[in-house]
Order: C-alpha cells, then structure tokens, then sequence
C-alpha cells in the first residue's frame, strides 16, 4: 500500500484489536488495523470445512462472557446483525454407564439432575450458584474489566470484607489449591466432579494446576451462559467490523505487519511486509504475541535489560485443542437419553470423562506429548441455529484437549496422525450415540493444534489462550510484572490482546482495559461510561 498517516494504528483486527479500534474511532481518532489474514477477525472464523453450507466454527465456538462484557453493550453490537441463542439444556456429560448429566438455564432442573447422582451435591451446587452470581458481576467487572490487581491486593480485600464468614465457596485459601481439590472438598459424586471439571477444563482452567480454584467459582457462575452465535463465529467478527467502518475506522486485510517503527523511544508507526510504511500521530497497539511484538518488530535495544529474557520465559498453554468438524445428515441421540432423555437436547456434551481422574490422566499424557484415549466434546449448533447447515442437515463439532508436540515426531507429526485420532473420536461419539452410524456422517475434517498455529501466526505452539493459564501468569504477573499494565517500553506502545490480563478466550476483556489505560494517557472522553 502506499504510506500513510493515521492517529493510531493497531496490529491485528482479532476481536481485541476491532474493538479498541472502534473505541478510538468513536472517540474521534483516525485509526486504521493492519491484519495479516485475508479476513477480520482472528479466533473468530467461521468456514465451510467440509462441505457448502455447512458451517464450522474453526476456533472459537463458546462466546460465554460476550453478554457480560461491556463492550457488546457499549458498541451496540446487536444493532449490528449479532444475535444469539441461548439453548435451554446448555451442557452435558454422558458416562460410560450410559447416564447422563444434563446442565439446564432452569435452575431447577439442573438441581434434579445432580440429584439423581447426589441430593447432597445438587444441593451444593444449588447453593455455590446462588452464591456465585451475587457477586459475580461486581467480581467480572472489578477483576476482568479492569486493569489488573495484585493477587496479594484482591486477598487482602476479600479478607477486609470478611470473605470467610460472608461466603461459603469464596475464600481466600484458594490461591492455594486447585480445582480438583476444591471439588474433592464440596462434592462427593465422581460423575458431578466430573461434569464440573469438564466445565472448567473447556475454560482453559487445568483442573490439576494449583491456584485455579481462585476462578472456580466464577466459572461455576457462567456455567448457564452458553450462547450460540447465530451464523457462526464470525457473525461477532463482521458486527465489530461494521461497528469500527461506521465510526470510521479501517481494516487493511493481508497486509501483515513486519516492523514497529521507533524514534526517540516513542513508537510512531509500522512497517507492513510489503516494505511501505504507516505513521501515528499518536499510539500504536498490538494485539498479537509478545515474541513477535518485542523480539521480531521492535529494536531490541530500546528494550530494558532482562526484558527480552522475560519475553523469552512467559510460558504458552500446555495443552491445544484437536478438533473435528463434521456435516451431518442428523443429529446424535445418545444412548444415555434412555437414563435423561434432556441429553439430546444440550448443546455441549461431554463424551467419557467419567470423574476427575480420568481428566487429570489425560492431562498427564497431553502434556508428555502422548494422545490420550478419544474422549471428545460434542457440540451441534445447528440443532439451535437453523443457518448454520443446509436444510434438513447438521453441523457438528468434536473438541479434544491435545498436545502441541507430539511424541514421537514434534509438531509436524499431527499430519499423518490426524486422520487416525479423528477416526477415533468419531467412533467414541458413536459408541455413545449409535445413530451416528450408517450414513449419518457425510463428511468431516480435521483441525489440529499444529493447523492453528499455521493459520493464526500469532497462536504459537497451538497456544489458543496468549499465555498459560496459571496463578503465577495471571493477573499483573500476566504475561510478566513489566508488561502487565498494557504499556510497554515503547512510549505510545500498547499491548491490547490475549497475552494480557485476564488472558484469551472471547472476552474483549484486554482491549478493554488497555483501552482505560489509553484514555489516561491521552486525556480520552469516557464516553463509554
Ligand atoms: C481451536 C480453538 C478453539 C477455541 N475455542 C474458543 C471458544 O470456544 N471460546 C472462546 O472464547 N475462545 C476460544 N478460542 C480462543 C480464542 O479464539 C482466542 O482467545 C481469541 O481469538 C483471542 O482474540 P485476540 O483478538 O486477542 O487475538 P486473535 O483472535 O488471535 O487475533 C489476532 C489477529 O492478529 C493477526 N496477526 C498475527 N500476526 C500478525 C502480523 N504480523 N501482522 C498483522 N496481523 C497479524 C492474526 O492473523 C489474527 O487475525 C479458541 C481457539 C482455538 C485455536
């Protein structure tokens, strides 16, 4: 393109970097979004994989927080097309026992469910839900949309409030246990545990890593705001677009960003891959990962010392995501429905994790590079959005938590293993659902943690959260002290994607709060308050 000069410019046009942009574009800045792809929005892709018409989300599927988030309110995205269902049997599990767990928006019937299980634990999760969403929209709102706390700060705080007395899930030992633990001391039932495991570990939350029952509850809290994006995935994408064109703003798509130019310690602009230039007038923002950010865009001598150590150190998720997408010529029905006959009806199934231990072994082989036995997670979209296959057909989706590298072989060994691992899970889905036999599965393909990286430059080692999800990475220790706050040693350089506080997943979380820290340093209107 030839050079040009905007007030700001920012690094990729993923979900956090359109919605800064139309934040600054609404604001009255000139601002323009250089994406290396040939379609806005990143995580947020929607594509006929297997055949036209049906559509796969290729990353993101779950959009759980968008309805909390205040951006989807204060850029008006619903007048932008976006709808969403909410399916009243939101989640499941099926067991090897051919029973089944359902998790339903009515609180009531998720409370029946458990029983059959427990009555002890379908009345403690009746109780941890009712505490949870009392203060969960003040937690969401002080922790997620806002520029991070310390975790010393937060305890210090919820101590000072009585934390312990107030509340019976919430407390301050957490920080130092996991969610397995949390569980082992509230629930009795192996298949609940199980179920809320589950729920966790498709969150990003590892169920065996110390500290994350700090986030428990609030996982808990969301567990009935599973939406489906009417449309697919990227209806999100082309509603921020929209948004961002309406206020002004521009995204520049296939023109990949090769350098972020510095002059006297302030960031000015960027240098594309095609060699042409774009100033600013006033800030920069990238929305990628902190290795190409600071170790291939930028001057590593405006860096302070150890920066490029820590850079270098800030661990990626252990553990990717295998999937297979499938069209269909019906839905499943489960053998379990016999037991609950609401599993056919929820949208999110998890197929064979029968208890914690069964999840936390498959956290074992994933992270020594080893393909656990296919127990996959089943979504079909189409049974709750009718657009999203052609008529009287189905979309479906297999999830399985995977390792990047594979042992033997590295990375590059997912190629010829893919086929064999989605042969597998589709044959798990069938065991539980022999309907999906003799014709029911037209087509299907394969989408593995190596693919992600190939297809999102920025999600390196099949990374899909920015940055591992652990106590000591969270918060300001996210993705290390130096670059929590979403400035940088770069003056007029900003850090707004999932690599900051609180992390991945479609949350518009960090866009937002780099956006607060923007609006300080250059005396923005809050208009959005
Ligand atoms: C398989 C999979 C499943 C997932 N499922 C879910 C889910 O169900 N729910 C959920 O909430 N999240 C899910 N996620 C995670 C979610 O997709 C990400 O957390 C989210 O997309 C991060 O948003 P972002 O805007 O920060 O970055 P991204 O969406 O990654 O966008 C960054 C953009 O920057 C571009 N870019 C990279 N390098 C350059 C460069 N040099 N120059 C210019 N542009 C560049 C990229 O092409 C990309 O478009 C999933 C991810 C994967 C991989």
């Amino acid at each position: 393109m030839a050079d040009a000069t905007y007030d700001a410019v920012i690094i990729g046009a993923g979900h956090n970097g359109l919605a800064l942009g139309t934040y600054l574009a609404k604001s009255g800045l000139d601002v323009a979004i250089f994406e290396k792809r040939a379609e806005e929005g990143g995580g947020l892709c929607t594509e006929e994989l297997t055949r036209p018409g049906f559509l796969h989300n290729v990353h993101c599927n779950y959009h759980t927080l968008v309805g909390v988030s205040p951006v989807y309110r204060d850029l008006q995205l619903h007048e932008h097309g976006l709808r969403y269902e909410r399916p009243p049997v939101q989640m499941g599990s099926v067991f090897g026992d051919d029973t089944a767990l359902t998790i339903h928006t009515d609180l009531d019937k998720t409370w029946a469910s458990i029983a059959r299980f427990s009555q002890k634990d379908a009345d403690t999760f009746r109780r941890l839900i009712e505490e949870t969403k009392g203060y969960l929209d003040l937690i969401l709102t002080t922790l997620m949309f806002s520029p991070p706390l310390s975790m010393n700060d937060i305890t210090k705080a919820l101590v000072a409030w009585g934390v312990e007395e107030k509340a019976e899930f919430l407390s301050a030992r957490l920080r130092s246990r996991s969610i397995n633990e949390f569980l082992d001391q509230h629930f009795e039932n192996d298949k609940v545990k199980a179920h809320l495991a589950f729920h966790a570990s498709l969150a990003g939350y590892s169920t065996d890593r110390r500290g994350l029952a700090t986030s428990f509850p609030l996982l808990v809290g969301k567990i009935d705001n599973w939406p489906v994006c009417v449309g697919g995935s990227h209806a999100l994408a082309h509603a921020l677009w929209e948004a961002f064109a309406q206020a002004g703003g521009r995204v520049f798509l296939q023109h990949g960003v090769a350098r972020i130019l510095v002059e006297d310690g302030k960031a000015v602009g960027l240098e594309l891959e095609d060699g042409s230039r774009v100033r600013a007038r006033q800030l920069v923002a990238s929305s990628i990962n902190i290795e190409q950010t600071f170790l291939k865009m930028l001057d590593r001598a405006i860096l302070p010392d150890g920066f490029v150590e820590a850079v270098e150190a800030s661990p990626h998720m252990d553990w990717s995501y295998f999937s297979v997408h499938l069209a269909m010529t019906r839905p499943p029905q489960y053998k379990a429905a016999e037991f609950d006959p609401d599993i056919d009806q929820a949208w999110v199934v998890n197929v064979g994790y029968d208890s914690p231990e069964a999840i936390n072994r498959h956290w074992e082989a994933v992270r020594s590079g080893k393909l656990p036995d296919a127990c996959p997670n089943a979504a079909v979209n189409s049974l709750f959005d009718a657009t999203d296959a052609p008529e009287g057909h189905y979309t479906g989706l297999l999830r399985h938590f995977a390792p990047y590298s594979l042992s033997p072989g590295g990375p590059e060994a997912w190629d010829e293993m893919a086929k064999d691992f989605g042969v597998r899970c589709i044959e798990r889905w069938q065991k539980a659902a022999p309907n999906l036999k003799d014709g029911a599965i037209l087509d299907w393909a394969t989408y593995t943690p190596l693919d992600i990286t190939r297809r999102i430059p920025n999600m390196v080692q099949g990374d899909w959260m920015g940055g591992l999800i652990d106590l000591d990475n969270m918060l300001d220790q996210r993705p290390f002290p130096e670059l929590s706050q979403y400035q940088t040693p770069a003056k007029n350089l900003y850090m707004c994607g999932a690599t900051q506080h609180p992390h991945g997943f479609i949350t518009f979380a960090p866009a937002y709060n780099a956006l607060q820290v923007i609006a300080d340093d250059y005396g923005l209107e809050r208009w959005w308050r």
